[in-house]
């Protein structure tokens, strides 16, 4: 049995913004600037949401747990992954 920190990936996912990349940091929900990761940007922000809409992340209201959605799914067929409320 795995304890709860592997879980979590190794390697994080990015996106370009403009000329810069973003660290997506799901679990602190935070976009972190790759060549400076001591700028942040919370998903719960205008910045952040602005971010999020770009790399598909969703964030639940329910528990505020945050996801990326591959493309090509329709919003209501998203559910969040720890309490399964609709995502929209
Ligand atoms: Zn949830």
């Amino acid at each position: 049995m795995k304890d709860r920190q592997e879980q979590w990936p190794k390697v994080l996912p990015e996106v370009r913004m403009g000329d810069r990349a973003y660290v997506i940091d799901l679990r602190l929900g935070e976009f972190r600037r790759a060549d400076d990761p001591s700028i942040r940007v919370v998903f719960d922000s205008v910045d952040g949401q602005i971010r999020s809409d770009h790399a598909n992340v969703q964030t639940c209201q329910a528990c505020g747990v945050s996801v990326i959605v591959p493309g090509g799914l329709t919003d209501d067929e998203l559910r969040c992954v720890r309490c399964f409320s609709r995502l929209t």
